[in-house]
């Protein structure tokens, strides 16, 4: 099974994907996990990147396909949730081209609705662990009393500015992409307010549906 978790930034697309994984088998490909891993690792195209993502801003699609493109053929290009990708209209366009020259179209592409207010409360009250990348939520989510507070941060994304930015680049570049996938026939759409269960269930009816369809195996 092939999907797309589309979505605004701090909709809860990562606690979906994380457990499509743990409950279903799909692995989760973050194209945003990816590019934290490489500026973690102090790699030129993690340099180069953070230029883009501290503020807010859009990685060039090159730097994103050169991770992305080696872990969809570490999965055999199955198999799959895709977190954080396609954010444009010219990434989807690519997607299609790209999986269909692999034999390995989508089955489904879903995107969790919220109203913008409440991911941008989510998206300021988030903070991950320094070194794993887990993310907690201040609130729903805070982190263990063991953790030494010193290792749990603010993403320099999810500082008021660049929030705001994310939710500019998202509303002009990525929600075009929603028109794109509309005339697939892939394409279903999920209430992301209510608790990670909730969500989880309606993901899980959709996937059901989309098998009715006869478009997952
Ligand atoms: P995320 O964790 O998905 O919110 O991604 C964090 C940041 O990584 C985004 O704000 C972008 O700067 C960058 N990023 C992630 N995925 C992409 C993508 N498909 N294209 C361009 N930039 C991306």
């Amino acid at each position: 099974m092939r999907i797309v978790l589309f979505g605004p930034p701090g909709v809860g697309k990562g606690t979906q994907a994380a457990l499509l994984y743990e409950r279903d088998g799909l692995k989760h490909i973050s194209t945003g996990d990816l590019l934290r891993e490489a500026i973690r690792n102090q790699t030129p195209l993690g340099l180069e990147a953070r230029k883009y993502i501290d503020k807010g801003q859009l990685a060039p699609t090159e730097l994103v396909l050169e991770l992305l493109k080696p872990a969809l053929a570490k999965l055999g290009y199955d198999n799959f949730t895709l977190d954080g990708f396609p954010r444009t209209v010219d990434q989807a366009e690519w997607l299609t081209d790209y999986l269909a020259e692999h034999d390995a179209p989508l089955d489904a592409v879903i995107s969790i609705r919220v109203p913008i207010g409440a991911v941008v409360d989510r998206l300021s009250k988030r903070r991950i662990h320094k070194l794993t990348g887990e993310s907690y939520h201040l609130e729903t989510k805070p982190p263990p009393p063991d953790i030494d507070p010193d290792l749990i941060i603010q993403r320099p994304d999810d500082q008021p500015d660049a929030i705001r930015k994310r939710m500019e680049v998202y509303r002009d570049e990525t929600l075009p992409v929603i028109n794109y996938y509309r005339g697939t026939g892939l394409y279903y759409e999920v209430d992301g307010l209510g608790d990670f269960e909730e969500v989880y269930a309606r993901i899980k009816a959709v996937l059901e549906q989309a098998k009715r369809a006869g478009r997952v195996a």
